[in-house]
């Protein structure tokens, strides 16, 4: 079809106009390690236990699914109970596609016109847009240039005087890798309530959807005594499940009965409850490939710093690291030597996901080539 019509000529909301949608470049390039996925495929046990289950969903495929997902809700719970030692029963607890969607309705909810929300920069860059996509406004706060930690008197000041509705706290942080420590995120909820314009204070969402990766525990005890506060996680990365699209968050009982004020209804498929269900069966199995991943992050933060760069601390499952004058060029020259890592647009900086053993050697070799070449 000839295309006529550009998307300026439809009657498209305002704040729409003149913007690109989230796009990371999806390059067929023999090493991917620019979106922070999990390099490990689920091992072969797990796509039999996913098959079976799957059958079984697809023969009441006739009906809508379990609206509240509660079977998965409780299997959730489990594994935060678990992998925490904090326990959360199933209406802590609440699952939509990949946490982007959770984040979504948390804004849909908690959001939306005449209200704002807080992050610390460089950040997700979904939570301005979500924020966008919801109508909510978007009040951009920094962070300390050199190690990209959260100055917390100045965060302090700052929410004091900008009284966000929502406050995004994220940590690990993509895509600087920074943990955030429990006492900044208690200081921090404490300045949003008290600068809070209304009497029912205001949301804090602490997106962990790396959490497993970091050197740190957990933040999720902290929502005990905390109604505001809002956990939320993803199987996209530890459980290596991106495809799957299974996010999930834990708070008080009261927050995801407000949330499902927002979602629409039987918005989590049979087949995704099913998938994600047979993963958590094998939490274990895959919990062991985060640990690999870890050690390897961990390798590639001393290599890279072995060659000069500087690195960014990381919690997660991917590095930060420069400086660059140009970051773009270097990052086009890792490119030329098969490897695709993530130009975020943080000033002098690139990152890299931690991909299987032999990715991150062929990943530091093309580093270290793409030196040689601009010296
Ligand atoms: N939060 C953060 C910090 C992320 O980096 C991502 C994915 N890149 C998400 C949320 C969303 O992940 P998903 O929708 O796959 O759960």
């Amino acid at each position: 079809m000839t295309r006529t019509t550009r998307i300026d000529d439809l009657p498209l909301r305002d704040e729409l106009r003149g913007k690109s949608p989230y796009g990371a470049p999806q390059l067929d390039v023999p090493v991917r390690l620019n979106t922070n996925e999990n390099p490990y495929p689920l091992p072969e046990e797990l796509v039999r236990r996913i098959a079976e289950r799957v059958s079984d969903a697809a023969r009441g495929l006739n009906r809508y699914p379990d609206r509240d997902a509660v079977g998965l809700r409780t299997a959730l719970a489990g594994y935060l109970t678990e992998t925490t030692g904090h326990r959360v029963g199933p209406t802590q607890v609440w699952a939509a596609n990949g946490s982007n969607e959770i984040l979504q309705q948390l804004l849909q909810a908690f959001g939306g016109p005449g209200r704002t929300a807080l992050g610390f920069d460089p950040s997700y860059s979904m939570h301005a847009l979500i924020a966008r996509g919801t109508g909510t406004g978007w009040i951009s706060g920094g962070r300390d240039a050199h190690d990209f930690t959260i100055d917390e008197p100045a965060a302090v000041d700052f929410i004091t005087e900008q009284r966000p509705d929502v406050l995004f706290i994220c940590s690990p942080n993509n895509p600087t890798g920074t943990a955030v420590a429990p006492e900044t995120v208690r200081a921090l909820y404490d300045a949003a309530q008290a600068a809070a314009k209304g009497r029912h204070g205001a949301l804090v969402v602490v997106d962990e959807a790396y959490a497993e990766f970091s050197h740190r525990p957990s933040l999720l005890p902290m929502i005990e005594g905390r109604p505001n506060l809002v956990i939320s996680r993803t199987m996209s990365k530890a459980f290596g499940a991106a495809g799957l699209r299974l996010g999930y968050l834990a708070a008080d009982p009261a927050l995801v009965d407000a949330v499902q004020l927002v979602r629409l209804p039987y918005h989590l498929s049979a087949v995704t409850q099913a998938t994600a269900h047979a993963a958590l069966e094998f939490s274990q199995t895959l919990l062991g490939y985060v640990e690999e991943l870890k050690s390897e992050r961990d390798r590639l933060v001393r290599e890279l710093r072995a060659m000069d760069l500087e690195v960014t601390d990381s919690d997660a499952n991917f590095v930060q690291f420069g400086r660059f004058a140009d970051p773009h060029a270097f990052w086009e020259k890792v490119l030329e030597h098969g490897v695709l890592i993530r130009d975020n647009g943080v000033p002098g900086r690139l990152r890299v996901s931690v991909g299987t053993r032999a990715e991150n050697d062929t990943f530091l070799d093309a580093v270290r080539a793409a030196l040689k070449d601009t010296h």
